[in-house]
């Protein structure tokens, strides 16, 4: 591993590759993973690398939606589990929802390598302080939350054979779904199963982006941080939220970086 200085300017960015890359060696990640990573870093580079202010709003939306759902779900593929799975079982303990493992080339080896990383954070994490404002037994919190997507008995209707495949328990009985980093057409087939879709998506011109209902243009993990401050804050409720709107923002954000 390279040494990065503290002072180097794209200190954050190195650090994110080098989960990636390290990742894929361990068998964690497809690798198609980091042409994924690469194409959010051109977003990231032209969105200025910071959460702006539309993205804030959509992560406050999200935040609510999440809280008012009677069964809320948090679908992890294996770059967002390698970047922000932590902050994500954080936000998956206050809410009292489980996580469930959904990647888009399926196999048995690598669902079960995801599954064992966030088994292991989530011990890592109960022994940690609970998030700040937080009142409980953080401990018994972070153990209750599930880590699903080994078993393969539920269905998403209107995809064909393994990206079809979901827990019954997790994304199939779910009512809102948080699924960052998602596919197009997956996105397309929860909503048309009457789903609310939250996606985290750095290209606010993707398939995804505007299929979605809320989508946050922003990286994942400064997402799931400014997230887990919401959902404990819980002073949210969800809105006539109006997604082209908001797609829009981003865009300009998009075109004003790119004046010279
Ligand atoms: P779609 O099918 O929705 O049109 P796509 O096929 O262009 O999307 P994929 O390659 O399937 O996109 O998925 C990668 C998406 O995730 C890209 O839109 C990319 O901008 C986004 N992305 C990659 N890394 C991150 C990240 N760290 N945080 C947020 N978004 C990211
Ligand atoms: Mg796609």
């Amino acid at each position: 591993m390279v040494e990065i200085p503290e002072s180097h300017p794209r200190r954050t960015s190195l650090l994110s590759r080098e989960k990636i890359v390290n990742a894929t060696k361990e068998g964690l990640l497809a690798d198609s993973a980091m042409i994924a990573h690469g194409r959010g870093e051109a977003f990231d580079y032209l969105l200025g690398e910071k959460t702006n202010d539309s993205a804030r709003l959509a992560i406050k939306e999200s935040a609510a939606r999440l809280l008012s759902s009677k069964h809320p779900i948090i679908s992890v593929n294996g770059n967002t589990a390698v970047l922000a799975g932590k902050s994500l079982i954080r936000v998956a303990a206050v809410l009292n929802c489980p996580i469930e493992i959904n990647i888009y080339y399926r196999t048995v080896k690598r669902i079960n390598n995801l599954y064992l990383l966030l088994e292991n954070e989530k011990m890592l994490l109960a022994q940690e302080q609970p998030p700040t404002n937080w009142v409980g037994d953080w401990n018994s919190t972070v153990m209750a939350v599930e880590i699903l997507g080994k078993e393969n008995d539920g269905r998403i209707e209107g995809l064909e054979g393994p990206r079809s495949i979901c827990s019954a328990k997790g994304i199939e009985k779910a009512d809102v779904i948080l699924v960052p980093l998602e596919d197009g057409d997956r996105c397309e087939a929860l909503i048309s199963l009457g789903k609310q879709v939250l996606v985290v998506d750095l290209n606010p011109m993707s398939r995804t982006a505007k299929m979605a209902t809320v989508t946050i243009v922003d990286e994942i993990s400064r997402v799931a941080k400014l997230l887990l401050e919401d959902v404990v804050d819980g002073d949210c409720r969800p809105t006539k939220w109006n997604n082209d709107e908001n797609l829009i923002q981003a865009l300009k954000i998009i075109a004003k970086n790119a004046t010279p």
